[in-house]
């Protein structure tokens, strides 16, 4: 349970996260901040010790696979066990408000619980994590008796969700999709095949399709599909037609069901706005790209101490392999790893919950004067800015890194770590998707340039200075002002990169990763403040980013277009 509560997540929920004014913000005036954290500390502890005892089960069955029986998706007896677990303790639909059923759990915190079920087993996580953004997206955009008929028992845990978007022909391009929603007498119709579709034998699928109405004319393009909710079983009781037709088998998070699903004239329920089903999918797809980073940062913390242990134990040449110089430097590199993609992310959930506190507070403006009221519709701007950033780089680097540690995991291990029944291996097949679903690596990337290409970088970077320029602490000051000046190199290099397209994309990944450096330095920083034993961590973050960011930026701005030809030179000699 120790593992699970670890002191980077106490550093947090004691010191680093502002519970005062999320709560008051929230709460109202007359809340307890203090017995209103304790709450949700215990909620966390909850879940840090179930965790811990199904961790056992979970790594014994990681290779059952779900099975298809008679049209039923039947997950392995371990992962039932564990997900019933969970949904004894409530844990299922965290995002879901109290007035349907759920504890309507700030983000850090629904994703620290994602992040544990993930360290104990990552398929579980996703079956857990698909529940909860499904029913958060029907929360924020069905009609409330939509909301009334389907999230109290999704909060429940009785039925499970999933999000159908990925077809055959539309995977990183969801402007492909096919499936056609066809409306008559005022009801509406799916028709299509969707292909990878985690809990595919759940109860309630959240559908997008293209209506019929506009198919060929918004053909191509993510305009004209809308958002449907696709119930196995009508709410007359009647059998929708929905059927799984397919399980995969894959490389790992094995116990997570991932089926190709059918829809024929299947009976759908519109949510949002016609047409608008993208920028609702969205809202669910941001929410995941949180939820996968935390994925990574439970997979990976799982791999470093494992890793961590062994070296200490394993002797070669008469002392612990820990003690040798190369083995430091590698242990070292990979906590490092964990550790700002941990910053990242964290700050990316403070930014969301800082939002959703200003809009609570909206919700009573009695309560505040004109002046403040201003003063927080401008932060809530600017933090949303930054979380458009965040929410790309924050899924990016933590799931890089998971897919790194596990690999540099395996190879601590040595021959040991390549066997089959090698738990970091298996962590490393469990880490492989992350980088995948969700969106790829490579379009976590260029969705952080299209923000930079807005703008979002003066933002970020203003309040990133500021923040900066407050490390007055003697130890702080020299690697704030690294950060600062690997800043002011990232302005230089970007604003030459924007104004060629193509040479921008290709340096997408360059670019997510020097501003996701100083992103995490700076949140280093602010940890390392607050608790001087993570000094060594922050300034040894600071002091190897920054030289690698020196020669990234000088790289990009030297360069053009014309790298993109001899790219194109390289690869053909593999014709
Ligand atoms: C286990 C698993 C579970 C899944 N769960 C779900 C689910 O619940 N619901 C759902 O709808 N989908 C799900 N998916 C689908 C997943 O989201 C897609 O596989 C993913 O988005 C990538 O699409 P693709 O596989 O078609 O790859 P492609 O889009 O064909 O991409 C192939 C490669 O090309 C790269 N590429 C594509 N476009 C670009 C570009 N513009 N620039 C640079 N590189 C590019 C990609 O990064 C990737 O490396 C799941 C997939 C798996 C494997």
């Amino acid at each position: 349970m120790r593992e699970y509560l670890n002191d980077a997540v106490r550093l947090y929920f004691n010191e680093l996260v502002d519970w005062d004014t999320f709560f008051r913000w929230t709460k109202g005036p007359d809340c307890n901040p203090q017995s209103e954290r304790d709450a949700l500390f215990s909620v966390v502890e909850t879940a840090a010790q179930i965790c811990s005892e199904i961790e056992e089960s979970t790594r014994a069955g990681w290779t059952e696979e779900a099975q298809l029986v008679d049209g039923e998706v039947v997950p392995p007896p371990h992962i039932v066990a564990a997900y019933e677990r969970i949904r004894e303790a409530g844990l299922i639909s965290f995002g879901v408000r109290e007035e349907y059923g759920g504890f309507g759990l700030p983000a850090f915190v629904a994703n620290l619980l994602l992040q544990m079920i993930s360290r104990a087993d990552a398929g579980l996580m996703t079956m857990v994590g698909l529940q909860a953004g499904v029913a958060e997206d029907i929360q924020e955009f069905a009609s409330e008796e939509l909301k009334q008929q389907y999230l109290p028992r999704m909060a429940s845990g009785e039925w499970m969700g999933a999000m159908d978007l990925t077809e055959p022909q539309a995977g990183s391009d969801l402007g492909q999709i096919t499936t056609r929603a066809t409306e008559k007498d005022g009801e509406c119709f799916i028709s299509g095949g969707k292909i990878y579709i985690t809990n595919g034998g759940s109860e309630i699928h959240l559908v997008l399709a293209r209506d019929d109405d506009t198919f060929e004319q918004s053909k191509g393009s993510t305009r004209g599909l809308s958002l449907y909710i696709v119930p196995r079983t009508l709410p007359d009781g009647r059998r929708n037609a929905v059927s799984v037709t397919r399980l995969e088998e894959k490389l790992g998070i094995h116990g997570s069901p991932t089926a190709a699903v059918s829809f024929e004239e299947a009976q759908g329920f519109r949510i949002g706005q016609k047409g608008a089903g993208f920028k609702a999918m969205l809202s669910l797809m941001n929410n995941a790209r949180l939820g996968v980073a935390a994925q990574g940062i439970g997979i990976a913390e799982a791999a470093l101490s494992t890793a961590v242990a062994y070296a200490r134990e394993r002797l070669q040449f008469g002392v612990p392999i820990a003690e040798q110089p190369l083995m430091k430097d590698k242990l070292a590199r990979m906590t490092l790893s964990l550790e700002g993609s941990r910053a990242l992310l964290y700050r990316a959930c403070m930014l969301i919950d800082r939002n959703r506190a200003i809009d609570e507070a909206f919700s009573r403006p009695d309560e505040f004067s004109e002046s403040e009221q201003r003063e927080m519709s401008q932060e809530r701007e600017r933090n949303d800015t930054r979380i458009r950033l965040l929410t790309p780089l924050s899924k990016y680097l933590a799931t890089e890194a998971a897919d790194q540690i596990t690999r540099e995991a395996i190879q601590v291990h040595g021959g040991l770590g390549f066997m089959a029944e090698s738990e970091v291996g298996k962590l490393h097949l469990d880490a492989i998707i992350t980088t995948i679903y969700e969106g790829t690596s490579e379009i976590q990337v260029s969705f952080a340039l299209k923000e930079i290409g807005k703008g979002a970088l003066s933002t970020v970077f203003e309040n990133l200075e500021a923040e900066l320029k407050g490390f007055q602490d003697e130890a702080l000051r020299p690697f704030a002002d690294k950060v600062l000046e690997g800043m002011r190199l990232i302005l230089d290099a970007s604003s030459a990169l924007l104004a060629d397209m193509g040479y921008a994309l290709m340096s997408a990944q360059s670019l997510a990763e020097v501003v996701s450096s100083v992103i995490a330095g700076a949140e280093l920083l602010s940890q390392a403040k607050a608790d001087p034993r993570r000094l060594d961590l922050a300034a040894s973050w600071i002091n190897r980013q920054m030289v690698d960011l020196e020669s990234r930026c000088r790289r990009i701005k030297e360069g053009s277009s014309d790298r993109l030809d001899r790219c194109a030179a390289i690869i053909a000699l593999n014709d």
